[in-house]
């Protein structure tokens, strides 16, 4: 498998292979093992929904050092999360939509693990065989609320406030990654994922102890430095390495 993608066209909802703007269709369960039909389908005129349909959503704090810096906090000593409720979803193409405009709110580029198979307690080194895949995310934040208080999920959960798509990449190297943001074509933030504090088998193990994880359960592993403020209208590019890039807009 490469590029997973979850889709919609009519009242079929579906997963498929995306290779050259085609779509292959998967047979079976996506986290089992799929076979996929052999006829492809134009991409054109099909919906791109969330790629996977998460229990949970585990959202990853002061994992890079320079973010951890310009937000003046420590460096955390274990990985430092909170959970985002899945409503907050929205697909590559969908709309932010501020709640609280007049708050500053912020566009945060993250690395999201799509988590394969149901796992507890497990160790860094066996991590790997539990993660389908990996995607982009956005963390987005209202900051005004986030600094008032000292749960960060409300600040954090707002409908649309985790974009995330638009494809899961199953073989990748996770580890040696670009990670950059762009706000209506500015390079706002730029970075790669050798430089993640918590590595992502760490982030998996660390969080297996605490509770299960499922198959589709997303761990959004933090955001380089340079965060900053959105505004209604702006265009927001997340790019990872070669992935296909995670497309929003603000409302
Ligand atoms: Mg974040």
């Amino acid at each position: 498998m490469a590029a997973i993608g979850r889709f919609q066209k009519g009242d079929d909802i579906f997963h498929a292979k995306v290779v050259d703007g085609k779509l292959y269709k998967l047979k079976g369960d996506v986290f089992g093992s799929p076979s996929f039909v052999k006829r492809a389908i134009p991409h054109k005129g099909v919906k791109t929904l969330i790629p996977v349909e998460p229990t949970k959503i585990i959202a990853v704090g002061l994992n890079y050092a320079d973010h951890a810096q310009e937000a003046n906090h420590p460096i955390p000593k274990q990985p430092l999360f909170w959970l985002k409720a899945p409503t907050s979803l929205i697909p590559d193409g969908g709309k932010i939509d501020m709640p609280f405009p007049s708050h500053r709110n912020d566009y945060e580029a993250e690395m999201a693990i799509v988590i394969g198979r149901r796992v507890r307690n497990v160790t860094p080194a066996a991590a790997a065989r539990y993660i389908f895949g990996y995607t982009a995310a956005q963390d987005i934040s209202d900051r005004t609320i986030q600094q008032g208080e000292s749960q960060w999920a409300r600040a954090k959960s707002f409908d649309t406030y985790t974009p995330v798509g638009p494809y899961v990449e199953t073989k990748v190297d996770p580890h040696d990654l670009t990670i950059q943001l762009f706000q209506n074509g500015q390079l706002r933030q730029n970075s790669h994922t050798s430089q993640l504090i918590f590595n992502c088998f760490h982030l998996v193990s660390f969080v297996s102890t605490n509770m299960t994880l499922m198959p589709g359960d997303l761990i959004l592993t933090g955001t380089p430095g340079g965060i900053g403020p959105i505004n209604s209208g702006d265009k927001l590019e997340v790019r990872i390495g070669d992935m296909a890039p995670l497309c929003n807009t603000v409302k």
